[in-house]
């Protein structure tokens, strides 16, 4: 239908950055002249190897990554880290500590049960998890294993601005839809994964960055695969890892750091955000986030659309059937919340959320 490029706003997977995707075609038939693509080359070659070694200095430059911190990257996307962070980091009688903020530390809380007690130290869901818990709020348990959040509530809409104090207990982050968006300090956490389909390539591959000795308290008899130790100790190669997804997160930070590394990015990030909740804000309020204002997510804008005074289902639908129409893709809110929502990963332009504020407000001139 569309024979150019679209905008698009896709919650995950979702946009790529075109000079990545650019690569990754020029590349795609013959790789350094090896007369293969990445994919047809094997896991044990050198040039794979160097593809991993790129993939992990990426990485490490991108997110500062200290050196007794290992990168590895496991398959199972961000899900199975929900099983895999507990199996691995639960330590025997002790509480994980988990702040309940949105359907994804939801789903990491069922796996963690299986493995432990859990202790919610905070929860916003009476609020239909519109904010974040306030520092003040948490009740901590001081001998956790660990403390689990997620930094950017991709179905909310809500984002950390702060830290959990967690002293000696190790913090757990699911940086799944805000990693590589803006600067992190790697030594306040004690482990950070996220699956790469939102801001570091496509599906198939989750990016884990641990401190190598928290691995050390797994019980030996976990399956192979699903102990951290086998990752650090094979350097991710013990068995064929995801290769084409390893070799995309490696163009992908690449990228990042020719256009000026993570501060550039979050520079970028924090305009696109900013352009679209001043529309919001400014539209008279036909458009209304939904996220307390102090917890608003760069990455994802939630959103919905007001007529006589309440939210018009109908009026939000045929928004998203004449962005479609109009070139913009992923505008409809997650299926358990409703309402409208524009993600904003690194990938998408300013230029796309100009036109998208363009046609909202043409939109709200015809609808309001
Ligand atoms: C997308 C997402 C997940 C799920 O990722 P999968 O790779 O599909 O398992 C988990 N957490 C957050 C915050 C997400 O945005």
């Amino acid at each position: 239908m569309f024979s150019h490029r679209i905008h698009n706003f896709n919650a995950g997977p979702a946009a790529i950055p075109l000079p990545v995707l650019k690569k990754a075609q020029e590349e795609f038939l013959n790789f350094e002249g090896t007369g293969m693509s990445v994919m047809e080359l094997s896991h044990r070659s050198k040039e794979f190897e160097r593809v991993l070694e790129r993939a992990i200095r990426g990485v490490r430059a991108v997110l500062d990554v200290p050196e007794d911190y290992a990168v590895l990257f496991i398959q199972g996307g961000a899900s199975l880290q929900f099983a895999m962070v507990p199996m691995n980091l639960a330590l025997p009688g002790k509480k994980i500590d988990l702040i309940q903020t949105g359907v994804w530390t939801q789903k990491a809380e069922k796996e963690a049960r299986k493995f432990a007690e859990v202790h919610i130290a905070a929860s916003t869901e009476a609020e239909n998890f519109s904010r974040l818990p306030r520092p003040e709020e948490l009740q901590l348990t001081p001998d956790a294993s660990y403390v689990h959040i997620c930094s950017n509530n991709t179905i909310f809409g809500t984002e950390y601005n702060w830290l959990p104090e967690t002293g000696d207990v190790p913090l757990v982050a699911d940086m799944s839809s805000n990693i590589a968006s803006r600067p992190i300090d790697v030594r306040k956490y004690g482990l950070i994964f996220a699956g790469a389909q939102k801001n570091l390539g496509p599906a198939g591959v989750a990016l884990v960055i641990m401190r190598q000795d928290l691995a050390e308290r797994a019980p030996k008899n976990l399956p192979t695969m699903l102990q951290y130790r086998t990752y650090i100790a094979e350097n991710s190669l013990y068995n064929t890892p995801p290769t084409f997804g390893i070799y995309m997160i490696a163009l992908t930070m690449e990228y990042i750091l020719e256009i000026g590394g993570i501060r550039a990015v979050e520079a970028r990030n924090m305009a696109k955000a900013e352009t679209l909740y001043s529309a919001i804000d400014n539209s008279g309020g036909f458009y209304r986030a939904t996220a307390h204002k102090p917890d608003r997510s760069r990455m994802n804008v939630n959103f919905r659309i007001w007529k006589n005074n309440t939210p018009d289902e109908a009026l939000e639908k045929q928004f998203v059937a004449e962005a479609e129409k109009a070139g913009f893709a992923g505008l409809k809110g997650h299926r358990s919340v409703g309402g409208l929502r524009a993600s904003l990963y690194n990938a998408v332009e300013q230029h796309s959320v100009n036109e998208l504020v363009r046609f909202m407000q043409d939109f709200a001139r015809r609808h309001g």
